[in-house]
């Protein structure tokens, strides 16, 4: 007798995103009750193929949520000292909430200086030294949108996430490392695996939950897994077919989902929710300002 494998069942990122811009719309509307209206800033530099769809993605949400956006779009020679003077005009108006560079960067603008510039409080990337100080000290930030959304995700999915063990595969700056943090955060155990690594395949095999952030097609398979794990795949890459080409993921899918109990498809898992979370961020940035200005002395008057 065969006995037919259970498959995961996929965590649908377009309806939880959908889920999370309705949210970010309805705060937009409250704002609006108070004649506040939120303004995102997004720079792109160059003519890289996918930032081009990716920032028109995340124009077109941004206007159906009702967040006004500002397109700068910058030719690939353009100086870094003439992003750092835009940043700074952007920095210093009131009617700005969000400042995004879509990254990467033409070769001749060094990224860290670029997001050191912005004000860490327009910061809706959430890339600042000083955000990234502040979500591992726990404080109210700007926090990386990508591991944001993974979050939503797992608790989507999961619940509580108190106690169960996660691997992330991949430390980079806007992944990997940020997302060891949130997880821990929300009291996981945490490994992190990475290129140097001794016997990954045995530590995520370890693993509740597995977020895999690494930039390689298909890497992970079953045998990565632990029967019932929950599989986030950040992983957007292009790959070559007889019929053209087509989108996948970090994780092998047809072979990941036989073990694990959830996984995230590509596309339609994480990429939405990144988008809807810059959103949210663009909120949250616009409600610290309101309380920053609030809060801040007032100026001497002098008769
Ligand atoms: P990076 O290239 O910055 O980092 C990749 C990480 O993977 C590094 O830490 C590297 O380790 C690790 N790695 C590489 N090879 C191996 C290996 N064989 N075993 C274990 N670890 C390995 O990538 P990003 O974090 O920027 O992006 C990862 C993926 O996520 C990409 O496909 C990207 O397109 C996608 N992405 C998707 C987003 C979305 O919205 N869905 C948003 C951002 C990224 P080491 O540090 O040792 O070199």
């Amino acid at each position: 007798m065969s006995v037919s494998p259970a498959f995961a069942r996929d965590i649908d990122g377009k309806a939880i995103a959908a889920q999370v811009l309705s949210e970010v719309k309805d705060e937009v509307g409250a704002l609006a009750r108070q004649q506040i209206h939120p303004a995102l800033a997004v720079l792109l530099i160059g003519d890289d193929a996918a930032s081009q769809v990716y920032v028109r993605n995340k124009l077109l949400r941004a206007e159906e949520v009702g967040i006004h956006s500002l397109e700068y779009r910058l030719p690939a020679n353009t100086t870094q000292a003439h992003v750092l003077t835009l940043i700074a005009q952007l920095n210093a108006d009131p009617a700005v909430n969000g400042i995004l560079v879509q990254l990467p960067l033409p070769s001749q603008i060094q990224e860290h200086i670029v997001i050191q510039a912005i004000d860490p409080i327009k910061d809706v990337d959430g890339f600042h030294r000083q955000n990234v100080g502040g979500l591992v000290q726990g404080a109210t930030v700007l926090t990386p949108c990508t591991p944001s959304g993974c979050m939503r995700l797992l608790y989507d999915t999961c619940g509580d996430l108190s106690g169960l063990h996660a691997v992330v595969i991949g430390r980079s700056n806007i992944v990997g490392k940020p997302m060891a943090t949130l997880l821990l955060q929300a009291n996981c155990s945490v490994s992190v695996v990475h290129s140097r690594s001794v016997d990954a395949a045995a530590l995520c095999r370890m693993a509740d939950i597995v977020v895999v952030a690494v930039g390689r097609p298909q890497m992970i398979d079953a045998s990565w897994l632990k029967a019932g794990a929950v599989v986030i795949d950040v992983g957007i890459n292009r790959i070559e077919t007889q019929t053209g080409s087509r989108l996948v993921g970090d994780v092998d899918y047809v072979s990941a989902r036989t073990v694990a109990s959830a996984i995230t498809p590509v596309p339609g898992g994480v990429g939405p929710m990144t988008i809807a979370y810059l959103l949210k961020n663009t909120v949250i940035a616009t409600r610290l300002q309101l309380e920053e200005s609030r809060t801040r002395a007032p100026e001497p008057q002098f008769a």
